[in-house]
């Protein structure tokens, strides 16, 4: 049994949608399903997207990856984080995970713990195009390339790098910089390794230049229904994305809040008139975040409702005095929708901005609710 009564809902319907709207672009994919696919649940997430036709997937940890292999899944595999220990390199050996290479000692290590392998083992070497955070400068390249090509236990499989600015089409030149950067690198370590596969784009760079996403484009916002262009002139091109996570949690209580009180802790809210108030089922340890967020709105039978008070642990209180007044009855025991669900929707880019936040953070959080 779950230990939270909040509910969190994976509409595999829309992921496949989402999945099929992204390969309509032409390109093939490598789906990431780092972070518990988003919240959304590696292994489920990973065999909807295998039966959809995904022959490549990338996680953040080693860890992941033999979760995904233990499950089942058969195919590529690469750990965006590297091998960060000896532990982790036994680990890609033993069930055939490529990891990340960015950086000269990392590259060492394994070269030295590949070195008596009879087979050589894939790696996916990164580099650095403009993100400043983890991968080889594009000036190393030829040396990087000379150095794996002096590895017989290690063969370069894949290049990747990782665009910083892909969702601001404002920033399209700082963009086109990082793709350009990419292609030298690209041909000096296809030198070494004519079969090489690049891999740059994200969601938003598939969206809107397919052409610079490289042999495998890497979606991950975008399969979860997410469009990462909301709010941009090219808000457009995510627009038939069908949001893939919906939460929701049952109404505990239903009570009316006279005028003069206060409600939760802190006493943030006064009731100015008589209110009537349903208290929800989720709060902060759920991912329901406790603020600030002046304007937060919880969807009951597909009307939305405001937040008031100070969001609690378990527990968040929804002034419900307008539904009534509509004729909506709630009652203990309705579902309250704090993500999707019918009618009026609060979406994850809501959410994000009462929050303060992207809507990454937004579906990883409550995500965490399916535990
Ligand atoms: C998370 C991540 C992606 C996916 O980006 P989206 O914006 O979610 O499409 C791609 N590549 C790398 C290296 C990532 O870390």
């Amino acid at each position: 049994m779950p230990v939270c009564v909040c509910r969190v809902r994976v509409n595999h319907d829309h992921l496949r949608h989402n999945l099929a709207l992204l390969q309509a672009t032409g390109k093939a994919l490598m789906p990431v399903v780092k972070a518990d696919a988003y919240g959304h649940g590696l292994t489920d997430v990973a065999a909807t997207l295998a039966a959809g036709g995904v022959d490549h997937l990338a996680v953040g940890s080693v860890a992941e990856a033999v979760r995904l292999r233990r499950s089942g899944f058969g195919a590529c595999i690469v750990a965006l984080l590297g091998a960060v220990d000896d532990e982790n390199r036994a680990a890609a050996r033993a069930w055939d995970i490529v990891p990340l290479v960015h950086d000269w000692p990392g590259l060492s290590r394994l070269a030295e713990t590949e070195a008596k392998a009879e087979k050589p083992l894939r790696v996916a070497v990164k580099c650095d195009t403009g993100m400043s955070r983890l991968g080889f400068a594009v000036e190393d390249m030829a040396r990087v390339a000379q150095a794996l090509a002096a590895c017989p236990g290690l063969r370069a499989d894949m290049l990747m790098s990782h665009l910083a600015v892909a969702d601001e089409p404002e920033e399209d030149a700082y963009t086109r910089a990082q793709a350009a950067r990419f292609g030298e690198a690209a041909r000096a370590l296809r030198a070494y390794f004519p079969q090489l596969r690049l891999s740059l784009g994200n969601t938003a760079c598939l969206l809107t230049f397919p052409d610079l996403a490289g042999d495998l484009a890497r979606p991950g916002l975008g399969l979860y229904g997410v469009n990462p262009l909301h709010g941009t002139s090219r808000a457009g091109a995510g627009a038939g994305l069908k949001p893939v996570m919906e939460v929701s949690a049952p109404v505990l209580a239903v009570r009316p809040l006279p005028a003069g009180r206060t409600l939760g802790y802190g006493r943030t809210y006064t009731a100015l008139t008589d209110r009537l108030v349903a208290v929800v089922g989720i709060g902060y340890a759920d991912g329901y975040r406790r603020g600030p967020a002046p304007a937060t709105r919880i969807c009951l039978r597909g009307v939305r409702a405001p937040v008031i008070g100070r969001v609690a642990m378990q527990m968040t209180c929804v002034d419900i005095t307008e539904l009534a007044a509509q004729g909506l009855d709630i009652r203990p025991g309705d579902e309250a929708f704090v993500l999707g669900g019918p009618g009026h929707a609060v979406t994850a880019w809501d959410l994000a901005e009462q929050w303060g936040t992207i809507p990454y953070e937004v579906i990883c959080l409550l995500g965490k609710g399916r535990a």
